[in-house]
């Protein structure tokens, strides 16, 4: 008899953290390639989804404890995205086991050469590559959906305007003047809710390519005089654009944020600071409760005076920062991620077994951590330690090791040139 492998999805303990890795929906697809599902008892309930409604699609539930037992580990947040709750599973941990999440690898590299320690192989599911295949299992792409959203409800809710244009018997109210400033996944996404609510939307990007989008959407692009030059990089992303360029960008926009009643910051760059691009200046010359939401707090933020996971007010100007907006939407959130999920575990398992094909640019890009080993270049890299096939190379020359063989295949995964952990 072939026992089916299983995927623990473990309650999620990072504060506020209402999402949940799995949703119950997903679990036949996964029981037809061979995946038993085994939840902790409860960890679907803050996201919507009940112990019974997992049971009623085939899934076991079991205490924390249990869980550590499955072969695969799934999570929203793994320990580099949750290290002051996480550190409790990560003695749990063992060789040979399987964690797929999210786990801020680039924002938190030591992280992954803690989780390296256990023998574990982790996955850090906000690598994947943004390629056509992988569309369906982009947790980034996702994550940024809800959050752009869910940053002008907030801004609609703070402002002490209404959003629509209104001609009443009581006089006529002007529609709010919203400004969204980085048209990526989230701004496109505050573009679209802001018109849905009936505001008047400005945008602006660096990279040429979103103009057609913010207008497909009804906002109206806004030019600034400055030469982007080659502003997007061969994954879609803009690239860093120098202090000058920040400057004279601060410059121009500060106007268009003067005249705006809700400014939602969006803007970053992979792997880096985001750039600062409000100053305090700007934000004094905007009217009395106007609002910034900047959803770039986590990486510096956007504005100088916002912080991250604060209320603040200056001037009579009110500073949003969240950093986990997904996690307030976590019926969808979870939706989105749950597929994600599936689809990247589908790729992974192929007749009831993990087969990790380092062909695979998906697999290859995502694989932090393997035999005792963190085999991702770029982190290594950020950890300062020397790549895999040098490591190979040296060991070869000595006489003997207890080192593992190092997987060279891993070490020659190209740089992954993704933003880290933003959820
Ligand atoms: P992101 O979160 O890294 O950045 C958000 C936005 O900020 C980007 O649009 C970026 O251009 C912008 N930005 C950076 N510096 C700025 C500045 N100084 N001023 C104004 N805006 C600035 O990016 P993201 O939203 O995750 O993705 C960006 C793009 O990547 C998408 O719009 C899309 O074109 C592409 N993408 C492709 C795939 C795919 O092919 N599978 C998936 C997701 C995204």
């Amino acid at each position: 008899m072939i026992v089916p492998m299983k995927v623990a999805v473990l309650k999620e303990t990072f504060a506020n953290e209402r999402r949940v890795a799995l949703i119950p929906a997903n679990i036949p697809h996964l029981a037809k390639a061979g995946l038993e599902v085994v939840i902790e008892s409860g960890a679907g309930m803050s996201a919507g989804f009940l112990d019974e409604h997992y049971t009623e699609k085939g899934a076991t539930i079991a205490a924390r404890e249990e869980l550590f037992a499955a072969e695969i580990i799934a999570q929203v947040r793994s320990y580099g995205a949750n290290q002051e709750a996480g550190r409790d599973d990560l003695g749990r941990l063992r060789e040979g086991q399987i964690v797929i999440g999210m786990c801020d690898p680039l924002g938190a590299p030591q992280a992954a050469h803690d989780v390296a320690a256990t023998g574990a192989a982790s996955f850090a599911l906000e690598l994947i590559p943004r390629i056509t295949r992988a569309q369906s299992m982009d947790v980034l792409s996702s994550m940024a959906t809800i959050a752009g959203y869910r940053a002008v409800l907030l801004a609609a809710v703070e402002l002490p305007k209404m959003f629509p244009m209104l001609m009443t018997a009581a006089g006529t109210l002007t529609a709010a003047r919203v400004f969204v400033i980085g048209a990526g996944v989230a701004g496109l996404q505050a573009i679209a809710t802001a018109r849905r609510l009936g505001g008047i939307v400005h945008a602006y990007d660096v990279r040429p390519a979103c103009r057609e989008q913010v207008e497909s959407l009804g906002g109206k692009f806004v030019e600034l005089e400055l030469e982007a030059g080659e502003s997007e990089d061969k994954g879609g992303y803009a690239k860093a654009m120098g202090e000058e360029f920040y400057r004279k960008q601060r410059e121009l926009m500060a106007s268009v944020v003067a005249e705006s009643d809700v400014v939602v910051t969006t803007a970053a760059i992979p792997g880096k600071q985001s750039p600062l691009l409000i100053t305090a200046d700007a934000v004094e010359g905007m009217m009395p409760g106007s609002v910034i939401v900047d959803l770039a707090t986590k990486r510096g933020g956007n504005c100088e005076l916002s912080q991250a996971d604060s209320r603040v007010v200056e001037h009579g100007i009110v500073l949003l920062g969240p950093t986990n907006l997904p996690a307030e939407v976590p019926n969808h959130a979870s939706q989105m991620f749950s597929n994600n999920v599936t689809k990247f575990l589908l790729n992974l398992v192929k007749d009831g077994n993990v087969v990790l094909n380092l062909d695979d640019e998906i697999i290859r890009d995502t694989l932090v951590t393997q035999g005792g080993e963190v085999v991702h270049s770029r982190l290594r890299d950020l950890l300062g330690l020397e790549p895999l096939d040098q490591l190979a190379a040296d060991e070869a020359s000595e006489p003997a090791s207890a080192v593992d063989e190092p997987n060279a295949s891993a070490s020659e995964s190209e740089a992954n040139d993704h933003p880290e952990g933003s959820d």
